[in-house]
């Protein structure tokens, strides 16, 4: 079991100072909070790290230990920190989350104080956009189940009309109290009491419709806004519509996780969005005149004569608006030359003496035409537009 330095892990000297290290915490967690990482184990793994490190070096004491005893000096299979009452270092590591964030809910970290207000627990919704929504902004009913006070019990979660009595596990306390070995002797923590949750007194007869929880899930809807520019993966913060607090606690906060679908003809790259155009050989050579898709409807573009495979022109502010700013990005084209397959005899024959007339030799290839005297036209139509006739 190897693990890493905790300076190394927050990118710190090891000297540093209080304010060092919660500037590298905050910097670090913001890049690798799961909220920002969805679905990402590496991010989520990092994430836990960082946390441990700034967990044990923001407290003097454990930072203390860890500076002379290194890893074993902080027992971290007890969480919060074998050896000391131990919550102080995690509030405060707790404080910088919920700046950033908001508060992370009722998830991972708990503060152990039993009956301060606690944020009820992010709802995640993923939300699937069109490519033109994500482009040009909609609005969306979006629908998920968030934590509710039972409307039996009205959160109680007791049956109406019935007693309650004290807590026997805790004795009315509503924590319990457990030694704990580590390496420095024995040493006691506190947690909330599993019989009683915490409350310190149970129901004679627990609520019927949340079975004593005091709380149920219910549907819930909600309009929201997208706006113009949002891209797949983006999240959207809807706060205080997520889950109920608890000991009047904030609510949560609904997170919601965009995902845009691809477009049959455009590629996006930031704001600019890139579309395949195909033209014949001929077109390349002569050059056209093309209506080519864009966002809203199409654009005419006219294709110089002569323009080679694989060149890219711009379209000026056809692409994807600016999130929350101004302008638009570019539509890119990028011209892709077909080469004919398959050709009648005649259109061979005019490939043929084409190439005779560029490079002044014969193909080799006997037909009529081509043994016809070099460079004299038999009819009023140039070659060009004969080219023009056979491949169009
Ligand atoms: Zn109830
Ligand atoms: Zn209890």
């Amino acid at each position: 079991m190897s693990k890493k330095d905790y300076y190394e892990v927050l990118g710190v000297q090891k000297g540093a100072d209080e304010a060092e290290l919660k500037k590298a915490y905050r910097k670090l967690a913001m890049q690798y909070h799961p909220d920002r990482n969805p679905d990402n184990k590496e991010a989520e793994a990092k994430f836990k790290e960082i946390n441990e490190a700034y967990e044990v070096l923001s407290d003097s004491e454990k930072r203390r230990l860890y500076d002379q005893f290194g890893h074993a000096g902080v027992n971290q299979n007890g969480g919060a920190g074998g050896g000391f009452s131990g919550f102080d270092g995690f509030g405060g590591f707790e404080d910088i989350i919920n700046e950033m964030f908001g508060g992370f809910g009722g998830g991972g970290f708990s503060s152990g104080r039993r009956n301060g207000p606690r944020k009820g627990r992010d709802i995640r919704v993923d939300l699937t956009l069109s490519f033109e929504e994500a482009a040009f902004g909609t609005s969306k009913d979006i629908e998920f189940l968030r934590t509710e006070d039972c409307d039996v019990c009205h959160g109680s979660g007791a049956e109406p009309g019935t007693d309650k009595h004290k807590c026997t596990t805790c004795n009315g306390t509503g924590e319990v109290r457990y030694a704990q070995r580590s390496l420095f002797g024995e040493s006691i923590s506190v947690k909330p009491c599993p019989t009683c949750k915490g409350q310190g007194e149970v129901f004679d007869t627990p609520c019927h419709q949340c079975k004593g929880h005091g709380k149920i899930k219910k549907r819930f809807s909600k309009t929201i806004e997208i706006p113009a520019g949002v891209f797949h993966g983006a999240n959207m913060q809807i706060r205080n519509e997520g889950d109920l607090g608890s000991n009047n606690g904030p609510r949560g906060d609904v997170i919601i996780v965009l995902r845009v679908t691809p477009h049959e003809h455009f590629k996006r790259d930031g704001n600019d969005i890139y579309y395949d155009l195909w033209i014949s050989y001929s077109q390349a050579v002569l050059g056209a005149e093309v209506l080519v898709p864009t966002l809203e409807s199409k654009a005419k573009f006219t294709i110089p004569e002569g323009t080679p495979n694989g060149r890219q022109f711009k379209l000026k502010g056809k692409g994807i608006p600016v999130l929350n700013g101004f302008g638009r990005g570019d539509q890119y084209v990028k011209v892709n030359v077909e080469i004919p397959k398959g050709l009648t005899k005649r259109q061979k024959e005019l490939l043929e003496a084409f190439d005779e007339e560029m490079t002044g030799k014969s193909t080799g290839v006997s037909t009529d035409s081509s043994k016809s005297t070099k460079g004299k036209k038999k009819d009023d139509k140039t070659f060009f537009d004969k080219m023009k006739d056979a491949l169009s």
